[in-house]
């Protein structure tokens, strides 16, 4: 079994990307500017966006954080959108999401610019990852793609199973394993809450991707001798002996299918470092102007 080090990775990943910001600024390129709106307190996003903001420090990225009550309206918050949108100094920016249940998702998402939509939600980069066309590839997807590469894993075809169909994580996951590029060209398999023969599918998966968000649902009996098990999933689980009171668990029981998988992935200290670094190289491309001139 390989362990598949988001922490490692993801720190190789951030001292690249800053040394080629360094090369593009002392060329006389614009320093990446992220901006984060965050509505509300809760914990987790927090956290999320703590460690973003964190991030682009490391790596020489300004960085701005909108913060709001969860009183905010949905007017109020699309006229937060609407002067990051129209900030010439602001390159990309998200929305950490969930949002408070009065305001809809999809009408924030839809109301970002496109070029900017550096999470990669806007319909318009959805629509373009799946025809080919170059696009910010949203966060998690990006990550996981990324870890792939550089364990030089072997997907072409594989068949891969995707547990969730989520818009963020499990549909656009599926869509990238199944193109006809690196990574990809594998036979995909989007499994949901509804899917009556779960475990047999996961079963026959060469790659397993986990993203249902249930602590420790896969179990061992789940996996093929074998498989790539990726976990996206996190959740806080009650721990007394904690300081926090919680520990985070992904949606696989690691000690359990460690020993089958030939390349597997921890929670915490796997995709969701990469998530960052997802969001980073999409801030990036945004200011080069990668994507949409
Ligand atoms: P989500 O929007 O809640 O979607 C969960 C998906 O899993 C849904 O499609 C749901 O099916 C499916 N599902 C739920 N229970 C199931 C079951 N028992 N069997 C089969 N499918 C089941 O969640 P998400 O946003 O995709 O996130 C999933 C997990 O990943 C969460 O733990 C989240 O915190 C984590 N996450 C991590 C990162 C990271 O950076 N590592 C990023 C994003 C999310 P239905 O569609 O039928 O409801």
């Amino acid at each position: 079994m390989q362990l598949l080090d988001g922490k490692a990775i993801s720190s190789q990943i951030k001292a690249e990307i800053k040394e080629e910001v360094e090369k593009w600024v002392a060329g006389g390129g614009k320093k990446p500017h992220l901006a984060a709106i965050l509505v509300g307190t809760d914990g987790a996003s927090e956290t999320y966006v703590a460690s973003k903001i964190r991030s682009c420090e490391e790596i020489g990225f300004s960085s701005t954080l909108l913060r709001f009550e969860p009183t905010i309206s949905e007017a109020e918050l699309l006229e937060a959108v609407a002067s990051l949108n129209n900030d010439p100094d602001v390159d990309g920016f998200i929305v950490q999401l969930p949002l408070p249940a009065h305001i809809s998702e999809n009408t924030i998402m839809e109301a970002v610019d496109p070029a900017k939509d550096v999470d990669g939600f806007h319909p318009v980069n959805v629509g373009k990852m799946c025809k080919g066309l170059p696009a910010y590839i949203s966060a998690t997807p990006f990550g996981i793609l990324e870890m792939i590469i550089r364990a030089g894993i072997e997907t072409s075809g594989k068949h891969c199973v995707v547990v969730g169909r989520s818009q963020i994580v499990g549909l656009p996951m599926s869509i990238l394993m199944q193109r006809n590029s690196y990574p990809g060209n594998c036979t995909v398999t989007i499994t949901h809450s509804k899917t009556q023969n779960l475990k047999e599918i996961c079963q026959s998966a060469d790659i397993l991707i986990a993203a249902l968000g249930r602590a420790d649902f896969i179990k061992a009996d789940y996996v093929k001798e074998g498989a790539v098990v990726i976990d996206v999933g996190i959740t806080r689980v009650v721990d007394p002996a904690k300081k926090s009171g919680y520990s985070i668990k992904g949606d696989v029981d690691f000690n359990d299918v460690a020993p089958k998988a030939s390349y597997i992935t921890p929670v915490p200290g796997g995709v969701g470092l990469m998530t960052i670094c997802g969001l980073l190289t999409n801030t990036f491309k945004a200011a080069k102007k990668e994507i949409y001139s």
